[in-house]
């Protein structure tokens, strides 16, 4: 049996950097952290060997009192905290008071300091494995603190071995880099490598310098691909941005999360995007995002984990709704923008339009005959119509079954900057999309996904309010499905009446139909109600079922929206972008994908070299 016996100091700090000190980039993370709670405002960091060599990380923060730089490098000694309550409201991003020697204990370090702003006389504090025998020594120093870590783990060989090569170490302290930068955008922040430069970030302060450091740090792709967003409840705050639905990446590498100033990974907070997504991102798909946290500090317990990338909510069910709620009110503001009545007034300027090119487009030049219905006295030479009242509906189903095709000239009374968002219907292709001229240039819309995105939203405002009318079928539908399914369906007919489908079961292997809802009388029923019940099926129990709504929602939204290559008028056209510009959500589809693209004439002119 062996003998109990205290640990020595330098053992005791070992064990601690077990746990502190994974890798370079974990030493690069805390003297970083401690460079910005000495309030610097400039970091240069150098590196060698992707930090296995050295990590030298240089502020211009308060410095150190030469009195107390053997106590910084003591084990449980911090100048951040001084009592419980302290603990309980961190605002500084160390606390600990164990990064310094536990990285002195397993690396060759020093530490030089200077906390007075006049002069360049400074102190160092050096030695091997935590050894500092030689004590403190005078060094040419600015106003701040220069941190060096050499041969990280030469002392540790069991630890050595677990580093990787120079380009993964590299890759893992680039990320820490990206964290540390997108904390504090009024620090600049420089990096070299091997002496070569890797990172310079100016401090910024207007809003054109964030998104400019946003995207030096995340792409530019994200930078132009995301939305701005701010909400502010008196006791918590968020701002930050996130990713457009339509710009989701296959990894969650893109993903910042910071709580007062701290980045923090958080199962809470990850669900609440989740959530927040749910119904615009394909499955296995992550959004970006960049987004800041600012909570009363005795709100969260960041003492959670010695990493400090966990932390603790005390009220995580407010901050997940907080956060879902905002997030997804952002999602669903991507509509283009478009005010109500600006909306109204241009449907009446199109109506009164489409009125008159249908009138002009039946008339085959002078001749008038053809058209017994329309006086000719009220058209004007130029083909401009005096005072037309209602077309008669003979013509308006003529007009219905042949599409037209008209210039968004005739269109549009007013020059092309007056088009609305998405613009004016020109033309439909191949049966698939739309083609329609906005102030921009052109406008492409995927005419299925976009008007299954609007049914959808319909569906799920009338369901919620609990309207969704139903229509009864003329002939009552039977279908054959399978034992399973009929007991399903006989099973959940409160949930199929709720959205709006009367079924009953019919025998052991049937089923009839006899209403279904009034907005999916186009659809096909008996397909339909297979895909419903096959959602039924795969959720099984029905509290799952309840969570299934939107599922089901959008599988019936599928039914209920236009085929591709059906032929469209422009009239339907044009009420089919109104529509969009004035639904949430209305630029995915339920599955994510875009359903309308902008070319700009200036892409279209770049296209053909024009102006080259
Ligand atoms: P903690 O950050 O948890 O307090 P550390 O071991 O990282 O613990 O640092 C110990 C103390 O050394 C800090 O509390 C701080 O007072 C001082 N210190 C460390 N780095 C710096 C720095 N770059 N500038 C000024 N003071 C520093
Ligand atoms: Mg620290």
């Amino acid at each position: 049996m062996k003998h109990i016996q205290q640990l020595s100091p330098q053992l005791v700090n070992q064990i601690a950097a077990g746990e502190v000190v994974e890798r370079p980039a974990s030493v690069l993370k805390e003297l970083l952290e401690n460079a910005l709670d000495a309030g610097a405002s400039k970091i240069a960091v150098e590196l060698e060997q992707g930090g296995m060599q050295t990590i030298r990380v240089s502020d211009n923060g308060h410095g150190i009192p030469q009195d107390e730089m053997i106590l910084a490098l003591a084990r449980h000694a911090t100048s951040k905290i001084s009592c419980l309550e302290d603990l309980e409201q961190i605002t500084s991003l160390g606390f600990r008071g164990e990064a310094l020697p536990s990285i002195a204990s397993v690396s060759r370090f020093s530490l030089a300091t200077n906390n007075n702003k006049d002069s360049n006389a400074g102190w160092i504090l050096a030695g091997d494995g935590g050894d500092f025998a030689d004590g403190l020594l005078p060094t040419r120093q600015a106003c701040g603190t220069t941190v060096e870590v050499k041969n990280l783990f030469f002392n540790v060989p069991a630890r050595k071995k677990f580093l990787k090569t120079e380009r993964t170490e590299l890759q893992h302290c680039e990320a820490v880099l990206r964290k540390i930068a997108l904390s504090r955008f009024d620090v600049a922040l420089s990096a070299r490598h091997n002496g070569r430069s890797c990172l310079d970030l100016a401090l910024v302060d207007t809003e054109q310098e964030c998104v400019q450091r946003l995207g030096q740090i995340c792409g530019k792709q994200f930078a132009e691909q995301s939305i701005y967003l701010e909400n502010d409840a008196q006791d918590i705050k968020i701002k930050g941005r996130i990713s457009l639905p339509t710009f989701s990446r296959s990894q969650a590498d893109l993903q910042y999360f910071y709580v007062n100033g701290r980045a923090i990974r958080d199962k809470v907070i990850s669900h609440a995007i989740k959530l927040a997504y749910k119904d615009v991102l394909y499955h296995g798909r992550f959004p970006a995002f960049a987004l800041f946290l600012e909570i009363d500090p005795a709100q969260v317990d960041v003492n959670a984990h010695p990493t400090k990338h966990e932390v603790r909510f005390r009220q995580a069910r407010y901050v997940h709704d907080f956060i879902r709620h905002t997030i997804g009110k952002a999602i669903a503001e991507t509509m283009p923008k478009v005010e109500q009545q600006a909306a109204q007034q241009y449907r009446e300027v199109v109506d009164d339009y489409i009125r008159a090119a249908q009138i002009n487009s039946a008339l085959p030049g002078d001749d008038y005959s053809g058209i017994g219905h329309t006086d000719a006295g009220n058209i004007a030479p130029g083909g401009v119509p005096r005072g037309i009242q209602e077309p008669s509906s003979a013509y308006a189903t003529a007009a219905l079954s042949d599409p037209i095709v008209i210039s968004a000239s005739e269109l549009s009374p007013h020059t092309a900057e007056d088009a609305p968002p998405l613009g004016y219907a020109i033309a439909q292709l191949h049966g698939i999309y739309i083609l329609a001229q906005n102030a921009n240039g052109l406008i492409v819309v995927d005419m299925h996904a976009a008007h299954e995105r609007i049914v959808y939203e319909k569906l799920k405002i009338l369901h919620q309010e609990g309207e969704l009318a139903t229509q009864p079928l003329l002939m009552p539908l039977t279908i054959n499905v399978s034992q399973q399914e009929a007991a399903l369906a006989d099973q959940h007919q409160e949930l199929f009446a709720k959205f709006g489908f009367q079924i009953e079961r019919f025998g052991n292997e049937s089923i009839v139909i006899r209403e279904i809802p009034s907005l999916l009388q186009q659809a096909d029923v008996n397909e339909l109600v297979r895909d419903v019940l096959a959602d039924l099926n795969m959720f099984g129990s029905s509290e799952k079922l309840e969570q299934a709504n939107n599922k089901l929602l959008s599988t019936m939204a599928c039914y209920g929206s236009v085929r591709a290559h059906r032929k469209l008028t422009i009239i339907e056209m044009n009420a089919l972008l109104r529509e969009m510009e004035t639904t949430e959500r209305s630029a995915q589809c339920n599955h994510g994908r875009p359903t309308w693209v902008q070319l700009s004439v200036d892409q279209l002119d770049k296209l053909f070299k024009r102006g080259q």
